[in-house]
């Protein structure tokens, strides 16, 4: 049997909103008519998620269940559903239905019909989202935009229909910390978007704190563009350029014997100049802590348990 469609799910502590997320995917998915799986990925879980998964598998075949053995993250988990999928095409969607579940078909049908490899989710009304989300979501698409001159699609997140060789080459990157929304793009596939309502998150809180907003943002600039480096670059020859001409004035002014004078300057200069060593050292050490992890090459996630291999022992035993 070859599937259609795999539908890649991370989740982390959503035991709120997964009868809900449930409830409104499978309809959808049912009346689609092909044969399709869904890819839960539970994110190490610390809530009842693992065991509600459990209990929906019981009376939801299509359902499989991926277990990571510790929480890896937003990207590494979407990554993990990738990489475990086989249908031939797959949709990464959210789980607390601020993706609705019911644009996927409408998304099977522009990748068809026009022929593309990949359908993006476009965010076409934000509103439910905070000012503070909206605005720092503008910063990070037009910023990335400009940084790396990928033309990602703005306000594209991570709802997206891909298919199979989209998926195969996303997962053959060496990469790690994939940022997907970015990393799609530079694939080059022909694509096309669909736009949709972005609704309120259904239930549960938001697992996006500002620490793992930040980490995306840094993984994006850093993996993206060379930028940051040239601007350290720029940064330390106009301070190299300052330094000499203060060191002329200090020398005339040593000539001239005018030399005790200076506590302001001595200041500015150790606090100033320290300042510029230490950011552009902070710059460096993103790119090296990154060469650093991708020379290590470990995996970004590590799957603890796959629902499959159980289903094929079952069937093997029927
Ligand atoms: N998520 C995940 N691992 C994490 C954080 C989030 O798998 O470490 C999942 C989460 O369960 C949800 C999706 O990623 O399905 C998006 O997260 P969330 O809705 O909390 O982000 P927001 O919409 O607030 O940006
Ligand atoms: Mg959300």
């Amino acid at each position: 049997m070859s599937l259609c469609l795999s539908v890649v799910v991370p989740m982390y502590n959503e035991q709120d909103v997964l009868p809900l997320f449930v409830e409104r995917l499978r309809p959808v998915l049912d009346e689609l008519g092909e044969p399709y799986e869904v890819v839960a990925v539970d994110d190490g879980s610390a809530d009842q998620t693992p065991v509600l998964l459990q209990r929906f598998k019981r009376e939801w075949p299509q359902l499989r269940v991926l277990r990571l053995r510790a929480n890896s993250g937003h990207q590494a988990a979407i990554s993990a559903g990738l990489g475990a999928s086989r249908g031939q095409w797959a949709v990464t969607i959210d789980a607390d239905l601020q993706d609705p579940p019911e644009v996927i078909a409408e998304m099977l049908h522009v990748g068809r019909s026009q022929n593309v490899d990949v359908v993006y989710g476009v965010r076409t009304d934000r509103s439910t989202d905070t000012a503070f989300k909206r605005s720092t979501a503008r910063l990070f698409y037009t910023t990335m935009r400009r940084l790396s001159g990928i033309d990602a699609p703005m306000d594209a997140g991570d709802f997206r229909l891909m298919s199979r060789s989209t998926v195969d080459a996303v997962m053959a990157l060496p990469e790690h910390n994939r940022v997907l929304r970015l990393v799609v793009p530079t694939l080059g596939f022909p694509s096309a978007t669909v736009g949709y309502r972005r609704d309120e998150r259904a239930a549960g809180e938001s697992k996006y704190p500002l620490s793992k907003m930040l980490k995306l943002t840094l993984d994006s600039v850093t993996g993206f563009s060379q930028a940051p480096l040239r601007f350290a670059t720029w940064f330390g020859l106009i301070g190299f350029t300052v330094a000499a001409l203060m060191l002329l004035f200090a020398l005339w002014q040593k000539a001239r014997g005018n030399v005790v004078q200076g506590w302001t300057s001595t200041v500015l200069i150790v606090a100033g100049f320290g300042g510029v060593q230490l950011l552009c050292l902070g710059i460096l050490g993103e790119y090296v802590g990154r060469i650093y992890a991708s020379q290590q090459a470990r995996p970004s996630y590590y799957v603890a348990y796959d629902s499959l291999a159980d289903d094929r022992r079952a069937d093997e035993r029927d």
